[in-house]
């Protein structure tokens, strides 16, 4: 995507103080003289910001301002070891909220409706983040957190909710207790705003119908703000990001080179206007592409696709790459395979061993024929031997974050 004469104007900026304000970035950018970076091409040879530097930063080393001047912090999931802190100045969090507020405006949403909000509340920035979009806006929040299922359905119907904010995962776990109950009717939710980690197609429907509700991706990460840099709009056209904030690059993940417009790659961002924390071309590790053309929707706002997987989900099986979605992509194209699954991978007498679980509603007698169906698709879509089995609707685990659907048993 070319670079705008706004966004240049801003990373000249950031760039011509960031060694000075930024600890991080001096290390990081140590013998490169930012003030010859002067077109996209030179930006573009800058080198990438990851993880694993901002682990190294731990607690504060990513400030680039005084400690007096923050006014909250963030910590993304510490899943391996060592947590990644961002501070936010005042105007960091007004920007958050800013951006929110949009997504909501794209979704549709105005200050008569009614936010149940469930993902969680704490370090990381899921809640919170909904939930000063939504009174930006002036809509009323009804600020959840995970869980508790009962009562968000006594919630739901006694404060009319109408709009649902979730992980794909819960959403869809609430969507099957609601007809379980048989009380769609009496629920008033329209729309679902949806953290976007990757969901197949036929979990999109499945939510949609039971909820009866329209359903908006929203993105984001926790380094960069948090969810809320852009949302799809209602004609499910990828998802718009607020380029005035920040710069997206599509990359190759394997060489980092930068990728035209249209091919799958990985999303790094820049942030255009952060104070507590800039980041200069962060790898988000979310494959995507940047789609070309107008939406019909006429924003103005360029678009990423759905996210189709992680960089770091890719798993090697028998010498081939395979993604997730790649699985999904077989699996939503067959008739009685329902939209949960899961990949569990395990090496048996030297040889890997792909065990493919997914639900069914079909009785036990009609499964092996579509356990069949399934181990051929999957050879040739995606060229693997893989043992399916069909098993039960609500067999699969259905989690309040978000769920891990390929299980490496090897290692
Ligand atoms: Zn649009």
């Amino acid at each position: 995507m070319k670079m705008n004469a706004y966004q240049a104007e801003k990373i000249a900026n950031i760039l011509s103080t960031i060694k000075e304000k930024s600890p991080f970035y001096k290390m990081k950018f140590k013998g490169i003289d930012l003030s010859k970076i002067k077109t996209q091409e030179d930006f573009e040879k800058l080198p990438f910001t990851d993880k694993d530097d901002l682990r190294d930063a731990y607690p504060l080393g990513l400030k680039a301002v005084p400690e007096k001047d923050i006014v909250r912090i963030h910590s993304s999931s510490g899943t391996t070891g060592t947590p990644v802190i961002i501070p936010y100045t005042k105007k960091d969090v007004e920007d958050w909220g800013v951006m929110f507020e949009r997504c909501y405006k794209m979704a549709g949403l105005d200050p008569e409706d009614i936010v149940q909000i469930t993902p969680g509340y704490g370090l990381w920035t899921a809640g919170i983040g909904f939930q000063y979009g939504a009174e930006k806006l002036g809509a009323m929040v009804i600020p959840m957190g995970p869980g508790n299922t009962d009562k968000q359905i006594k919630m739901m119907l006694d404060l009319h909710s109408t709009v649902l904010c979730a992980t794909s995962s819960y959403a869809l776990l609430l969507s099957e207790e609601i007809k379980k109950r048989g009380i769609r009717d009496n629920i008033r939710l329209k729309k679902g705003v949806i953290g976007s980690e990757r969901w197949g197609d036929k979990m999109r429907e499945r939510i949609a119908d039971d909820l009866g509700v329209e359903l908006y991706d929203i993105y984001g990460l926790t380094e960069i703000y948090g969810p809320g840099i852009g949302i799809s709009c209602s004609y499910e056209n990828g998802i718009h990001m607020w380029d005035d904030y920040l710069y997206f690059e599509v990359i190759d993940p394997k060489t980092g080179k930068v990728l035209p417009d249209g091919q799958e790659g990985e999303l790094v961002i820049t942030t255009l206007l952060k104070e507590g924390a800039p980041l200069i071309r962060y790898r988000t590790h979310d494959l995507t592409r940047i789609m070309t053309g107008g939406c019909p929707c006429g924003s103005g706002y360029p678009r990423i696709d759905i996210i189709t997987g992680r960089t770091d989900d890719m798993v090697k099986i028998k010498g081939t790459n395979i993604f997730p979605a790649q699985f999904d992509g077989v699996l939503s194209g067959m008739e009685n395979v329902e939209s949960e699954y899961q990949v569990m991978i395990d090496h048996l007498d030297g040889k890997d061993i792909v065990t493919v679980f997914f639900e069914t509603k079909l009785p036990e007698e009609k499964r092996p024929a579509l356990e069949k169906e399934a181990a051929k698709r999957l050879k040739e879509v995606i060229g693997i031997t893989a043992v399916p089995k069909a098993v039960n609707v609500g067999d699969l685990p259905r989690s309040e974050k978000k769920t891990n659907r390929i299980f490496d048993n090897r290692y």
